[in-house]
């Protein structure tokens, strides 16, 4: 086990972990009650220098401030498509702002307002892992018949792999169509990091049987499979998940079809196969909001997906009856550390001349990684 891997979130320095350090600096304190005032000031004295991005899983204190709001994908696209801001202000986690550095100008800067917001599924695969995973397959005689698909919620290091090894980044929007788009090019998938983004798309939109899948485990010798189930299997799922979505389970899709006859439940995709069998619309984050904003007035929806997302489709959607999926509550944790007192310190440290928490990747990474993700805007 590496140092990295032993950090704990938010002390220690790793840039090269989704854990992340904390930051350096002042931040104001969160009980300030200027600090709504001292963003609007911020962002006013920034102007068309500066553009906030704001995933839709972020609290609404900073969500006011965003210019755009999207998922991963979109907000990778938001970026790729602009060129005049010079400061991003990506409120999002480690990954994301990585991508907004790939895909954007040398002269554009990307900010992640919190240093340790990361996610804990991108930390489940390291680059070290991933390598010795291929070097098995090469072993085996299968590598060359078998291309990375690795979804957007991966480090950089994970998406430069795949470009240098003929594979594409996905995301929950578009895994369907990498995945027919990785089969017609070879006979397996090495799928990274999400297993159950992997599986269900497999199993549900490709007609493949959980049969072809195998679980590939980093910490056990040959992933913990057999040379047969490996030479067998059409999807090798990389052991990874999220911790919120994988909290969903059958049992809360049971106590609530209970609790509010008629309601139909909808989740994402990366929670596990047997909470998506039993839901009745499965989609990408957008593909929540769009589901859920367009149905009629009284329509009944239990979401499973993060807590500030569902909040929000509720307080937007008052003529509909619209629960969250799970009793306890689950929000991001690492998304939730970026809150207003970082985004201001971050604003007013720029306006101040003193950049902050740039997110910068290494140039070989983004050469291989914008190869992959390129292949995905290009599908
Ligand atoms: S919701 Fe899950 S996948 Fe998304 S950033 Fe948080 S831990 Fe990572």
């Amino acid at each position: 086990m590496s140092l990295s891997e032993l950090l704990v979130l938010g002390q220690g320095s790793d840039l090269a972990s989704e854990r992340g350090v904390s930051c350096t600096g002042e931040l104001p304190p969160s009980s300030d009650p200027h600090l709504v005032e001292r963003a609007i000031a911020a962002k006013a004295a920034l102007g068309s220098r500066a553009l906030i991005l704001g995933h839709h899983y972020q609290r609404d204190e900073v969500i006011q401030f965003a210019d755009i709001t999207g998922d991963s994908f979109k907000l990778a696209q938001a970026a790729a498509d602009q060129s005049s801001a010079e400061f991003i202000f990506f409120c999002g986690v480690h990954f994301m702002a990585e991508s907004a550095d790939i895909l954007t100008s040398p002269k554009q800067r990307v900010i992640l307002p919190d240093l340790a917001a990361g996610c804990s599924m991108a930390d489940m695969a390291t680059a070290n892992q991933v390598n010795q995973c291929w070097q098995e397959l090469e072993k085996l005689g299968v590598a060359s018949r078998t291309v990375p698909v690795t979804y957007m919620n991966s480090s950089a290091a994970i998406k430069s792999f795949t470009g240098e090894h003929g594979g594409t980044i996905c995301t929950s929007s578009n895994a369907q169509k990498t995945l027919e788009w990785a089969f017609a090019k070879g006979e397996k998938v090495l799928f990274l990091p999400d297993q159950h983004l992997g599986r269900n798309t497999a199993v549900l939109s490709l007609g493949l049987s959980l049969d072809d899948c195998v679980l590939w485990n980093p910490w056990k010798p040959m992933g913990g499979l057999t040379e047969n189930q490996i030479l067998g299997a059409k999807m090798i799922l990389w052991r990874g998940h999220c911790s919120v979505h994988g909290r969903f389970t059958r049992e809360s899709i049971q106590e609530v079809r209970t609790r509010i006859p008629g309601v139909q439940v909808i989740t994402h995709p990366e929670c596990q196969h047997e909470v998506v069998v039993d839901s009745d619309v499965v989609g990408s984050t957008e593909r929540i909001i769009q589901a859920v904003s367009s149905s009629p007035a009284g329509s009944k929806w239990a979401i499973g997906t993060e807590l500030n997302l569902v909040s929000r489709l509720a307080q937007n959607n008052p003529d509909k009856e619209i629960v969250f999926l799970d009793k306890t509550v689950c929000y991001c944790s690492t998304m939730n550390r970026i809150d207003l007192p970082h985004l201001v310190w971050a604003m007013e440290s720029i306006v101040a001349g003193h950049v902050v928490n740039e997110i910068k990747v290494d140039e070989r990474v983004a050469k291989y990684s914008k190869l992959a993700l390129d292949q995905m805007l290009a599908l």
